[in-house]
């Protein structure tokens, strides 16, 4: 009882929160009295308190620090900034301090004067480190190991880190010292080889619901898609903080750019560009407002801006996880936000041809053609897209009415005479010339175009040759998708991107599955009707009246001051939600600024007569 009332405290004291989420308390409870666990929650869940709250008693009681082993090296800064802005005492250690500085840290952590350490894994399993390690374990000052992004120790996991490996050495030289695994990883390929490579097996395992309510969902059919890219930004999101995914640096590169020309702040990030430019545009990200990360995959991971609005995905990522990771990194200040993806039938075959030439046995592949066909079945589905991820993790729920699917539903057409006429000319080009043909040509022939390359092999004779031309070619390609999601065509990516029949093809030949398709709409915008585009000046909430508006866009001048003279981003001070109940509260002493979600006890000493003063600049 003792300890559930301090939680409850620290969570309020030292966070600023009434409440924890989901199953937040359950997990600290059982870390605080010593036990280990593996935490599976999705992105934005809020994974992190679930380990800063045990190791803020742990070390209260006399326990000791916690090391945090995270890979994510280029946000440490930010994340110990955090803690310090609450009042808590923490550190890191990676490549990316110097010799005098890592002593330093090094003196403090023995002093006992650090209440939470970050360190990157390879730092971990050094003999240095592990001997200081030491010292505090004798002493009975070695409280909690929290092991992040543990997705990471696995092969299965797609940020697989070769130092998690190493890790087993904290549970076999520190066999009485709990640990903690996170992630948001929860296939469960994944999580039972991280059970094992951590040597987790008798660990209580904590499973979210992998819900994120405020993210709407939406998928459309890509046309010309840097426009419809450009449309999505301006109708809905100008101003706004977002991310778009793409699948190649010099798509990235180009995609920036373009933005950048239609008056729209972006910023390029890949592999590929110098460590300092991806460093300063990280940067730049998390300090400014309103900048949109053009980025491949390579961006993304730990990265805890809150107030991100929309994720799009102008090229359809591997698999459903990958999806939801990416997605995820939208809203997690719990407002409304959109994931968007753009997908179309060269996104098929591209991933297909990736999967095929790639060097992995034929097992291994078969997986990841089984894990693109669920996303494709997703990408295709005409009921509601969060159905169907949750389904994916394995939780049942109900329309959600915050998808694109439920709020404007498809128009269905039977494609079934459709795809049997696509299959038939397939299979009879394939008898009368020996071989397969690609796309654009089937689908010629099919809609009966007397090209040279049709005429020239004859073609034109073959008996489906026309059949198709009631159809429109949007109609066809969006039935050919559709069979290739449900594996009745194949793309051979080794033969010149060839359509082969399957196994799967005769019973859609034969009528005995149905083919279900979506008409494709040409303008999927209006259901957003309801969330007025805004100029890109500061917005303020809508919620708010006039004076309120006003206030709040004081507050966030004050606060990127305070932001920049912290080297921190701005949203380490104080959440956009934050500074919109303040605005809304209108403050007039210090006693109004009690119990406003997101102000601690330290941000009230250190923050609360400047935001008074500002309230009171304000109200002229
Ligand atoms: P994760 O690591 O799971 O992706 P975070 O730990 O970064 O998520 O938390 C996501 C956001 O939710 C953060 O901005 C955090 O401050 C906020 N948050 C976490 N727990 C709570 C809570 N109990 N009440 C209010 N906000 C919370
Ligand atoms: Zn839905």
């Amino acid at each position: 009882m003792q300890a559930i009332l301090s939680i409850q405290h620290i969570l309020q004291e030292v966070f600023g929160y009434g409440e924890f989420r989901g199953p937040q308390q359950a997990i600290i409870e059982h870390v605080v009295g010593g036990g280990d666990a593996l935490v599976l929650m999705p992105t934005g869940g809020g994974k992190s308190l679930c380990y800063q709250i045990p190791a803020i008693t742990r070390q209260r009681a006399g326990l000791g620090i916690t090391v945090v082993i995270s890979p994510l090296i280029a946000l440490m800064h930010d994340q110990v900034g955090a803690l310090h802005e609450a009042g808590v005492s923490a550190a890191f250690l990676n490549s990316t301090l110097s010799g005098e500085e890592a002593a330093q840290v090094e003196r403090r952590l023995l002093r006992g004067d650090i209440t939470l350490l970050y360190a990157a894994p390879e730092r971990v399993t050094t003999p240095r480190f592990l001997a200081q390690l030491d010292c505090l374990h004798e002493s009975g000052h070695l409280s909690l190991f929290a092991i992040d992004e543990a997705h990471c120790v696995s092969q299965w996991g797609h940020d697989f880190r070769p130092e998690y490996r190493a890790l087993t050495v904290l549970h076999e030289r520190y066999a009485g010292v709990p640990r903690m695994a996170l992630t948001a990883t929860a296939d469960s390929l994944t999580r039972a080889d991280i059970l094992e490579r951590l040597q987790l097996q008798d660990a209580r395992q904590f499973v979210s619901s992998f819900d994120r309510p405020n993210i709407s969902y939406t998928i459309v059919e890509k046309r010309d898609a840097t426009q419809q890219l450009l449309r999505f930004i301006s109708a809905e999101h100008l101003g706004d903080a977002g991310i778009v995914y793409c699948q190649s640096r010099k798509r990235v590169e180009e995609i920036a750019s373009l933005l950048c020309d239609e008056g729209i702040a972006a910023l390029p990030y890949h592999a590929g560009l110098d460590n300092k430019v991806r460093q300063a545009n990280q940067d730049q990200f998390l300090r400014s407002e309103g900048i949109v990360m053009v980025a491949t995959i390579a961006f993304g991971m730990g990265i805890d801006k809150p107030d991100v609005r929309f994720v799009a995905h102008l090229d359809m990522p591997k698999n459903i996880e990958g999806y939801y990771q990416e997605t995820g990194r939208a809203g997690r200040d719990g407002q409304p936000a959109d994931a968007w993806m753009c997908y179309g039938l060269q996104d098929v075959v591209n991933q297909r041809r990736m999967i095929d030439e790639s060097p992995a046995d034929e097992e291994f592949k078969q997986g990841l053609r089984g894990k693109l066909d669920a996303l494709l079945g997703l990408a295709e589905a005409t009921d509601c897209r969060r159905v169907r991820l949750l389904a994916y993790f394995g939780e049942a729920s109900k329309p959600c009415q915050n998808c694109d699917n439920c709020l404007t539903p498809p128009e269905v057409w039977d494609g079934t005479e459709a795809a049997r006429k696509l299959l038939s000319t397939i299979y009879r080009v394939q008898q009368m010339s020996g071989i397969s043909y690609g796309v654009g040509h089937i689908m010629d022939i099919l809609r009966g175009k007397s090209t040279d390359k049709v005429t020239q092999r004859g073609h034109e004779t073959l008996s489906t040759f026309g059949l198709g031309a009631t159809f429109s070619e949007v109609q066809l390609r969006g039935v050919l998708r559709q069979l290739i999601a449900i594996g009745a065509v194949t793309v051979d990516a080794r033969a010149f991107n060839t359509l082969q029949l399957t196994d799967a093809s005769r019973a859609v030949l034969k009528g005995e599955v149905p083919v279900r398709l979506r008409e494709s709409v040409s303008s999927p915008a209006a259901r957003k009707a309801k969330r007025a585009s805004m100029p890109a000046v500061v917005k303020a909430p809508a919620s708010l009246d006039a004076d309120g508006q006003s206030r709040y866009v004081a507050l966030k001048a004050w606060r990127a001051e305070v932001a920049r003279q912290h080297n921190l981003p701005a949203y380490v001070i104080f959440h956009d939600t934050t500074l919109t109940a303040i605005a809304q509260r209108a403050p007039q002493s210090l006693d109004d600024l009690q119990g406003i979600s997101g102000i601690g006890a330290k941000k009230l000493e250190a923050y609360g007569q400047e935001v008074l003063r500002v309230m009171a600049h304000a109200c002229v």
